[in-house]
C-alpha cells in the first residue's frame, strides 16, 4: 500500500464529533440503570439507527450509508469513549455484513434496507455452543432439508440480543462431520426470522453475565424455518463466517478503544484534581506513569486498527492487523482500567463513577468474540510459520 497516511479525513472528523456530541445525551446515569436492571439500551439505539450511524456499512442502494469500516469504526469508538456501551451497534454493523455479501438479491432487497431504517433488527449471531467452545467446527446443532423446510435441533450457548432482535444468523450443520471431506465443509448459514420461531421450536434463556449484554442460553428443539432462510450454499457457511472475521476484530478493537480512551481521559482528569499529602496525587510517578503507559499501548492499538482498516478498505488481506488490533486494543482497554480504578481509589470501586460497570465492559473483549490466546495462536502460526497449536 503506497499511501499509509493515518491521519483523518474532514469528514471523518465531523463524523466523530457528531457521534460523540450525540452519544453524550446518554448520561453515565442512564447506562448504569440499564446495568443493574440488565436491561437493553432502547432509546440509544433508536436514536442511532435514526441517525444511520448503525446503517454506516449497509450500501447506499439499500439504504444505508455505503462508507468504510473505518467510518464504522470512528462510530463505536466514540460511542465508547463516551461511557457508553457499543456492543449492539457493532453487531448490527458486522452480522448484517454475511447477508450482504453472501445473500442472494432478493434476500438483500428484503432486509437490508428494513435494518437500514430500523424496521428491523438483526444483532443475534448463533455460533457458539456448550460442548464446542472455540472449537466452531465440532458443533452439534443441525439443520435437515425436509422439502422446502429445515428442521433445526441443538443447543446455542451465550448467544446475544435474541430477545431484542428480530432476525438472527444461525450456524448449523447441514452434513454430519463423517461425511465431509474437510470439517470446515458441511456448515450452513441461516437468517432466522425470531418473532416466528420463539416458542414454536426455539426456547430462548436469559443468563445473567458479569456485563448488561442481554446473553442467552437457546434451545431449538424441532425449529422449522423455510428452505428459503438459507443464506449462500449449504455447506459454505464457516468461510462465510470466516469471511466477516476482519471486519469483526476491526470493529471490536474499536469499542476496545473507545473503552480504553474514557479510561485515559478520567484517569487524568480526576489525579490532577485529587490533593492528598499537599498535591495532586497525578505528580506522583506510582500514579503518573501507569496512566502514561497505558496511554502508549492506546495510541499503538490505534495505529494497528487504523492500518487494518485502512486496509480493509482499500481491499488488501489484513488478517494479522485486524486480528493485532483486537488484541492489542482490548489488552490497552484493560490496562487503562486498571490505571483508572487505581488512581481513583476506592471511589474506582463506586457504582456512580460508573468504572468498574466500564471494567466490566471492556474486559469483555479479551475472551470475546474470540479469546485473545487464539489471536497469539492466529499469529503464531499464520504469521510466523510456527506449528499449529490446535
Ligand atoms: C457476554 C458474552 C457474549 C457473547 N455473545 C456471543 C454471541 O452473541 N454469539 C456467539 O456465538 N457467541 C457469543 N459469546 C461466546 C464467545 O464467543 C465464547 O465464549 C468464545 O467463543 C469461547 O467459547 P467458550 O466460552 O466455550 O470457551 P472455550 O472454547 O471452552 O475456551 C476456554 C478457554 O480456553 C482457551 N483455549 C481453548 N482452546 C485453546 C487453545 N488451543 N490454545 C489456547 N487457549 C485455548 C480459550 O482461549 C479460553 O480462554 C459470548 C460470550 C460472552 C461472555
Amino acid at each position: 500500500m503506497k499511501d499509509m497516511s493515518f491521519a483523518l479525513t474532514d469528514d471523518q472528523k465531523a463524523l466523530k464529533t457528531a457521534v460523540y456530541d450525540l452519544c453524550k445525551q446518554y448520561t453515565g446515569e442512564y447506562w448504569r440503570e440499564l446495568d443493574a436492571k440488565r436491561e437493553y439500551p432502547d432509546a440509544f439505539i433508536n436514536d442511532l439507527t435514526k441517525a444511520g450511524y448503525l446503517a454506516v456499512l449497509i450500501p447506499q442502494e439499500y439504504g444505508g450509508a455505503g462508507l468504510g469500516i473505518m467510518e464504522a469504526a470512528l462510530i463505536l469508538e466514540e460511542i465508547n469513549r463516551s461511557g457508553g456501551n457499543g456492543g449492539a451497534c457493532h453487531a448490527q454493523m458486522y452480522i448484517m455484513g454475511t447477508v450482504l455479501r453472501h445473500g442472494s438479491e432478493p434476500q438483500k432487497r428484503q432486509y437490508l434496507p428494513k435494518l437500514a431504517t430500523g424496521e428491523l433488527r438483526l444483532q443475534a449471531f448463533g455460533v457458539t455452543e456448550p460442548n464446542a467452545g472455540s472449537d466452531t467446527t465440532k458443533l452439534q446443532t443441525t439443520a435437515i432439508k425436509k422439502g422446502d423446510r429445515y428442521v433445526v435441533n441443538g443447543q446455542k450457548m451465550f448467544i446475544s440480543r435474541v430477545l431484542q432482535s428480530d432476525l438472527m444468523l444461525l450456524l448449523a450443520r447441514t452434513t454430519p462431520v463423517d461425511q465431509v471431506k474437510k470439517k470446515t465443509d458441511g456448515l450452513s448459514v441461516f437468517l432466522i426470522d425470531i418473532r416466528e420461531a420463539k416458542g414454536k421450536g426455539l426456547d430462548v434463556r436469559p443468563l445473567r453475565m458479569m456485563m448488561n449484554h442481554s446473553t442467552n442460553a437457546l434451545f431449538f428443539d424441532n425449529l422449522e424455518i423455510p428452505a428459503s432462510s438459507l443464506i449462500g450454499q449449504e455447506g459454505k457457511g464457516f468461510s462465510y463466517i470466516l469471511d466477516g472475521m476482519n471486519a469483526e476484530r476491526i470493529l471490536v478493537a474499536s469499542d476496545s478503544l473507545g473503552d480504553a480512551r474514557w479510561f485515559i481521559e478520567k484517569a487524568v482528569a480526576y489525579s490532577s484534581q485529587r490533593v492528598i499529602f499537599g498535591k495532586p496525587i497525578g505528580a506522583n510517578q506510582g500514579v503518573q506513569f501507569p496512566i502514561a503507559k497505558a496511554y502508549m499501548a492506546i495510541e499503538a492499538a490505534d495505529l494497528m486498527r487504523t492500518k487494518a482498516a485502512k486496509l480493509f478498505d482499500a481491499d488488501i488481506s489484513c488478517g494479522p492487523e485486524a486480528n493485532m488490533a483486537k488484541y492489542l486494543a482490548s489488552e490497552a482497554a484493560i490496562e487503562a482500567g486498571n490505571a483508572c480504578i487505581d488512581c481513583h481509589g476506592g471511589y474506582g470501586f463506586a457504582e456512580e463513577y460508573d468504572i468498574e460497570r466500564k471494567f466490566r465492559e471492556s474486559r469483555l473483549y479479551r475472551a470475546a468474540p474470540i479469546n485473545n490466546n487464539l489471536i497469539m495462536a492466529y499469529v503464531g502460526e499464520h504469521v510466523l510459520g510456527m506449528p499449529r497449536s490446535y
